[in-house]
């Protein structure tokens, strides 16, 4: 016998039916008006005149300004400010967070997104910054699954749940050290982007390419390419550590293709296209020829 439904259950159902969408549309309104206040936040930092204070430290303390095309300082000027005003600076471990500090973090944080910046790393809340080398707890599983509990010594970290782990002496090796290859904020910041964008999503922690794609596919050989060289002990134009992880070799090939751009342009130039064309920069144009 076919059952009927009571009339009460039917109202109740429409009730239900009819809060799920009134609370759907509210929080639908509430998330296009707060995109909204943003753009328009964003629209007014963005014309605010650049402060002198920290056009000196732009000048004094990031040695990469000074290498950009005039088009890309004033860009780096408007899109900047939006990183300081958005972001939480910490100083941890004793440090005392300076307005240096937060200009040379946001400055390189900024130079990698200049030929995209939507967004401006939405996923990331806070820059928490140690005076040194910081230890971290970490917990490793062995192949018979059991875990292990230590600490390691770290210099940075990004983590998806919206915060970077800086160390400051390291930063400062790079600025004294410029165009190395290394670049500690670009390596972090890049993994933000990594894990918005999936771009070492698609391959193994083996070099497998789960996706073919002309991205994965690059990626993946130079990455197992980079795992040859560091097992044999020979040199590459990639730090080592690129071999741990295909995430770590995007943030790695980052630092490379910013600070070594002429290098690797001549000895990876399909990777270099294609780090131009996700970054919409093409570092090897502006940075001074090394030979
Ligand atoms: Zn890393």
């Amino acid at each position: 016998m076919k059952a009927v439904p009571r009339p009460a259950l039917k109202l109740r159902k429409i009730t239900e039916i009819a809060g799920c969408a009134s609370r759907f549309l509210s929080g639908f309104i509430f998330h296009i008006i707060s995109h909204m206040i943003r753009v328009l936040k964003r629209y007014f930092i963005r014309r605010r005149p650049f402060p002198e204070e920290w056009q000196n430290l732009l000048n004094s303390s990031v040695p990469y300004y000074r290498f950009l095309p005039n088009q890309r300082k004033q860009e780096l000027k408007r899109h900047m400010p939006v990183i300081l005003e958005e972001k939480i600076f910490e100083g941890c471990g004793g440090l005392v967070m300076t307005e240096e500090k937060r200009v040379v973090i946001a400055a390189y944080a900024t130079i990698l997104i200049l030929g995209e910046p939507a967004g401006y790393y939405p996923d990331l809340k806070a820059i928490l910054l140690y005076p040194d080398d910081y230890v971290a707890p970490v917990h490793q599983e062995d192949e018979h699954g059991f875990m292990t509990e230590g600490h390691e010594s770290r210099s940075g970290e990004s983590w998806d749940l919206g915060s970077i782990v800086l160390s400051w002496k390291d930063i400062q090796r790079d600025i004294h050290e410029p165009f190395n290859g290394r670049n500690l904020i670009f390596h972090e910041f890049a993994h933000q982007l990594d894990d918005r964008y999936g771009m070492s999503a698609g391959i193994g922690e083996d070099g497998r390419v789960y996706k073919p794609s002309e991205w994965n596919n690059l990626l993946a050989s130079e990455y197992r390419d980079l795992i040859r060289q560091a097992e044999l002990g020979r040199p590459s134009i990639f730090d080592p550590y690129g071999a741990s992880h295909p995430a770590e070799f995007f943030s790695v090939a980052t630092e490379t293709f910013f600070e070594d751009s002429h290098r690797m342009k001549r000895e990876k130039p399909k990777l270099y296209e294609l780090f131009r064309q996700f970054y919409k920069l093409d570092p090897a144009s502006w940075l001074p020829w090394k030979g």
